[in-house]
């Protein structure tokens, strides 16, 4: 009887679907995160967002709405709006300041893989910078293609780093030499 139950019990674990532990969690829900940024990036590492690409499948016929509003090259799509828009690598260029990644170089594939590091790095500022960045291209993209409102590059990255400072001014740091630099980067008090 024993012997059957634990035969039983085998046989369900090794069927039962688990859920594996993503290697970019603690990258997206970490304790400084801004909560609509880090679900933004969350579906974008799920590839949940509604491109245009996922539009097409559903044979959406007006070719004027499936053009990326960023660049007008071709429809969006996560590989596109995130690495391959012209756009988007200006923001990414001047981010690197932050999160030290080149980012544009990188496609689809490859990004659970560059993500690892940010979250090792212990370095609020470039993990909030990285969200902040998906966050407003993706805010970008869906302004100018619902409400004709747009901005430069050099605009988006302001708006960026302006969000990321106020929420470097919410965080309580354990002073260190990295802490006075950072301060020192962000004009914290
Ligand atoms: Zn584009």
């Amino acid at each position: 009887m024993v012997s059957c139950m634990i035969s039983l019990l085998v046989w369900r674990n090794s069927i039962r679907p688990r859920s594996q532990p993503v290697s970019w969690f603690h990258i997206v829900w970490f304790t400084q995160c801004v909560p609509r940024h880090a679900f933004v990036v969350w579906l974008v590492l799920r590839e949940k967002l509604k491109t245009q690409d996922k539009l097409q499948t559903w044979e959406v016929n007006d070719t004027q709405i499936l053009l990326c509003s960023l660049c007008n090259s071709c429809p969006d799509s996560h590989n596109h709006l995130f690495f391959d828009c012209p756009f988007s690598n200006e923001v990414w260029r001047k981010a690197q300041q932050v999160i030290k990644l080149p980012f544009w170089s990188f496609n689809w594939k490859d990004f659970p893989g560059i993500i690892s590091p940010i979250a090792s790095l212990n370095s609020a500022n470039a993990k909030l910078m990285y969200a902040a960045t998906i966050y407003y291209i993706w805010q970008e993209r869906n302004r100018r293609l619902f409400k004709g409102l747009k901005r430069s590059p050099a605009r988006l990255y302001d708006d960026i780093v302006s969000t990321v400072r106020i929420k470097l001014l919410s965080v309580r740091f354990k002073e260190s030499r990295q802490v006075k630099e950072l301060k020192i980067a962000w004009q914290l008090p």
